[in-house]
């Protein structure tokens, strides 16, 4: 691995070694996906060093790769899973590694954090007495019927002005009728032990965490006030990454929120966050090949291996776009690049920057590893890319 320090930022950046990618291509076939788990551990140690007070559950809906979930166990993370079989795959992958001693095994390592859930799903996790959350009445109704043994966590609603992917209209109760449901899910015989929130993915307007701060402190006081006292804070994700030199530095973020926590809320309060992206982005470099060429209305247009249907799933769903990079050097000049289905929606640019090519030359794209490969498809019979863990 070499280290390159960017120039134009704070961060350090680091970045798989050009020719060990290349082995690996040569190795495995393409496209490959190539998983730096060393990559991993050191977003980790970030989030924990600027965050000391915060216990990180990883939302595992940014890579769901059973071996990511094994790696961040072992160096110390729990998880905000959104269904079932994601609750099943941290529950079967952290089974048997150490501590062995878990007690309170579920509620340290995993918050489930969809606020709307399947009564089948509700059934089968009233065994495990999960900490769930919800966010409207009908849920806690469901909850209480169906998985009585629940801890609950009250999802509020929160700005998501300026986040790259937004979600407020979806989820979150109304902060002014917060603190009625937590009082109704008491008098229901239920413990809301916390309150959480999501400002939206990437979110590069730190103002949403202060103000979601705010509207759960004043949440916390009146329920206090009121004869409850909650005791979990979860600041949710949306911990921006640096794909670029415009996204604010994660360490601004860590400040701010160390001076909120200790200005709005008491010592003793625990605090979760649930950072997806800001664990795996940069942790996955995809490796892809040329299979076609063909100039049209001027422009070359190269035709890869991987498409948006596979691990460039999130040009669609994430907003996101991952500049393709060649191993070869040259004059560069635009050019398009599309998937290898049939359709035409699988397009990845119409507008890259690459130096002549050839069909059988490989490509890489860099910064891939959140909401990528998790939306794989098997559309038009194309499998999703081969996954390849390096530094395990
Ligand atoms: C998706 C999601 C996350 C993770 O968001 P990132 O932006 O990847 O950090 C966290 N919490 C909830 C409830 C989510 O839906």
């Amino acid at each position: 691995m070499a280290i390159t320090q960017e120039k134009n930022g704070a961060t350090t950046e680091t970045r798989m070694d050009l020719g060990q990618l290349q082995e690996i291509a040569k190795k495995h076939g393409t496209p490959v996906f190539v998983l730096d788990h060393e990559k991993i551990r050191a977003n980790y140690r970030e989030f924990k060093e600027n965050l000391p007070r915060v216990q990180a559950y990883y939302a595992v809906k940014a890579n769901s790769n059973p071996e990511i979930v094994r790696t961040l166990y072992k160096i110390g993370a729990s998880f905000d899973v959104a269904s079932l079989p994601e609750f099943m795959l941290v529950y079967e992958n952290i089974k048997g590694l150490p501590p062995k001693e878990r007690q309170d095994f579920i509620w340290d390592k995993v918050i489930y954090a969809n606020t709307i859930k399947q009564v089948e799903a509700l059934h089968e996790l009233d065994q495990y007495k999960p900490l769930v959350t919800f966010d409207n009445i009908e849920e806690l109704k469901k909850i209480r019927k169906h998985c009585p043994q629940a801890g609950l966590v009250l999802r509020i609603r929160v700005p998501n002005t300026g986040a790259m992917v937004e979600l407020s209209s979806k989820f979150g109760a109304d902060p002014g009728e917060a603190v009625d449901l937590v009082i109704e899910a008491f008098d229901s015989g239920a413990v809301v032990e916390g309150i959480s929130f999501h400002v939206g993915s990437q979110c590069n307007n730190f103002e949403n965490y202060m103000q979601a701060l705010q509207l759960s402190a004043s949440i916390f006081k009146e329920s206090e006030s009121r004869g409850h006292k909650i005791k979990i804070i979860d600041i949710g994700g949306g911990f921006p990454v640096k794909y670029h030199s415009k996204v604010k530095s994660f360490k601004t973020l860590a400040r701010k929120l160390n001076t909120e926590f200790k200005r709005l809320f008491p010592e003793d309060i625990e605090i979760l966050a649930e950072p997806g992206r800001f664990m795996v982005a940069n942790a996955a470099t995809l490796v892809t090949k040329i299979i076609g060429k063909a100039e049209r209305a001027g422009k070359t247009c190269y035709y890869l291996d991987d498409g948006v249907y596979h691990t460039f799933s999130g040009i669609v769903f994430d907003h996101c776009q991952y500049p393709l990079k060649s191993f070869k050097d040259g004059e560069k000049k635009i050019c398009a690049a599309f998937g290898p289905t049939c359709d035409a929606f699988d397009t990845i640019s119409v507008a890259e920057e690459l130096p002549e090519l050839e069909i059988d030359d490989l490509l890489y794209a860099e910064n891939i590893g959140a909401y990528s490969i998790a939306s794989s498809t098997y559309f038009n019979g194309f499998p999703p890319a081969k996954v390849v863990h390096i530094n395990k």
